[in-house]
C-alpha cells in the first residue's frame, strides 16, 4: 500500500498500536510472524503513530504527500475524423450491448458534421428531380 509505508527498521515494538486514537493499526501474531496492519478507512491521519515509533519506520510523508496514484489504466477509442479522444474500449462496448449496435466512433462535433452530411446525402437521393447544382438554362423540360 502506498498510503501507509513501514519500513525495514520496524521492530514490532507495538507502540504504535497502542497509541492509535483510531484503531487504525492491529498486530496479530502467527505461527511464525507477527503482522502489522493499518487500515486505512479508520485511520485519523493524526500522525501520533509516525511522532511515536522509536525506530522512525513509519513514512508517515506518504499520507500527506499531495500526489495521485493510477489506480487503473483503459484503453481509449479516438474520434475517427479528427482523432481526439472520446471515451474508452470498455465504455463503447457497455454503450454497445445496451443500444445493441456498434456506430463509428465520433466526437460530439463530427457526431454532427456526419449526421448532416448523411442527412444532406438521403435527401438528395429521396428527391431526385431537384438539382439545385444545375443551371436553370441547362435544366431540361420548362424553367
Ligand atoms: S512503533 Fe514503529 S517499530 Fe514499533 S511496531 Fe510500530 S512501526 Fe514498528
Ligand atoms: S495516523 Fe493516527 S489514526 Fe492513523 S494509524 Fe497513525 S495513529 Fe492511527
Amino acid at each position: 500500500m502506498r498510503y501507509f509505508q513501514v519500513n525495514d527498521q520496524c521492530n514490532g515494538c507495538l507502540a504504535c498500536v497502542q497509541n492509535c486514537p483510531a484503531n487504525a493499526l492491529r498486530a496479530e501474531d502467527g505461527n511464525a510472524n507477527r503482522v502489522l496492519s493499518h487500515n486505512m478507512a479508520r485511520c485519523a491521519r493524526c500522525g501520533n503513530c509516525w511522532r511515536i515509533c522509536p525506530q522512525k519506520a513509519i513514512e508517515f510523508q506518504f499520507m500527506l504527500e499531495n500526489g495521485w496514484d493510477e489506480v487503473k489504466s483503459l484503453e481509449l477509442i479516438f474520434c475517427s475524423v479528427c482523432g481526439v479522444p472520446i471515451y474508452t474500449a470498455d465504455y463503447r462496448r457497455t454503450l454497445s450491448e445496451k443500444l445493441g449496435k456498434e456506430s463509428e466512433p465520433t466526437c460530439s462535433k463530427h457526431r454532427d458534421e456526419v449526421t448532416r452530411a448523411a442527412k444532406a446525402h438521403f435527401q438528395k437521393r429521396k428527391s431526385p428531380d431537384v438539382r439545385s447544382d444545375i443551371r436553370p438554362d441547362m435544366r431540361g423540360g420548362a424553367v
